[in-house]
């Protein structure tokens, strides 16, 4: 099939770049950086020497969390103009747990073309090696680092039935499959996998607890990416919708607010908060 010429004006490009291993950047990729008006880097510095070694003498532009709204409507008007720009961050997918995503929504909504140019990413990577099931799975990226919403996030993990797949930094490791070991149990399925694609991949598992035992005696080193086996149907107890209604009306009646008596129940449920909240909010809805 003939493919269209690249890069259009006026379009946004997401480029995927490798997540380790430079022979993973594709053709596609390498022909659209060289060939692209504007590159908009997650960092600069970081990108230059990939950028460099390509030969590309697009003009680069920093692109991170902290200059966000600045560089947004400069590159809307980049588009504008006719230049093709491409977004990439320092490794894989730009918009998963990386900038990007808000600029692809900007450009939607100012009706530029946005292509993208798929690559590796961390998280599919992980998954597809870790052996665990992966026809239905979720992503939780990097869990919020302390205070409520992270117990929240894990108390939702405890029941959550998919393969769920998390990212980590390494001096965070071992306080994840601690907390992990608490809310979901030693047992539950897990493969690390570390250095994805580099010299020393590996992967670490079968289960939190073999986990947690190889990463207190090696101290965590690199990159990883966590994907947890769900909670089996035997491990989830799984309340009626009425008995839900009934215990969150009890805990309401006990003072506590819909989202903290949603709270509350969701572990001994089998229900996540969410579900807990979304069925007490439609009961009342009916209700009036
Ligand atoms: N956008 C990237 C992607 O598509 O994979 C993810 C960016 S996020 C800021 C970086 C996190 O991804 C790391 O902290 C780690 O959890 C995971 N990661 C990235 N490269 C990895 C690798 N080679 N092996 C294992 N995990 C990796």
């Amino acid at each position: 099939m003939k493919q269209r010429a690249e890069p259009d004006a006026g379009v946004l490009y997401v480029v995927g770049t490798p997540i380790g291993h430079l022979g993973d950047l594709s053709p596609r990729a390498r022909a659209l950086l060289i060939a692209v008006d504007t590159i908009a880097c997650e960092d600069t510095r970081h990108s230059g020497q990939l950028l460099s070694a390509l030969g590309s003498k697009a003009r680069r532009c920093s692109f991170h969390q902290h200059n966000t709204h600045t560089r947004i409507p400069q590159l809307l008007e980049e588009l504008r103009d006719g230049r093709s720009v491409a977004v990439i961050s320092d490794a894989g997918l730009p918009g998963i747990s990386d900038p990007g995503e808000e600029l692809v929504r900007a450009a939607r909504e100012a009706n530029h073309g946005v292509i993208c140019i798929p690559g590796p990413c961390a998280a599919t990577t992980a998954l597809v090696s870790s052996g665990l099931p992966s026809g239905r799975f979720c992503f939780e990226g990097f869990l919020p680092t302390k205070g409520r919403e992270r117990k929240e996030r894990l108390e939702d993990l405890a029941v959550e039935q998919r393969t769920t797949v998390l990212y980590e930094a390494p001096h965070r490791l071992l306080k994840l499959l601690e907390e992990l070991a608490e809310h979901c149990g030693g047992e539950r399925p897990l493969q690390v996998g570390r250095e994805l694609t580099k010299r020393h991949e590996e992967q670490v598992g079968p289960s939190v607890k073999a986990a947690l035992e190889h990463f207190a005696q090696h101290a965590p080193q690199g990159e990883f990416t966590l994907v947890l086996g769900g909670a089996t149907a035997r491990e989830v107890p799984q309340y009626s919708d009425e008995r839900c209604l009934e215990e969150l009306r009890e805990l309401i009646k006990r003072g506590l607010k819909a989202s903290e008596a949603a709270r509350e129940l969701a572990p001994a449920s089998g229900r996540s908060r969410r579900e807990l909240y979304a069925l007490l909010h439609e009961a009342e809805k009916q209700a009036d």
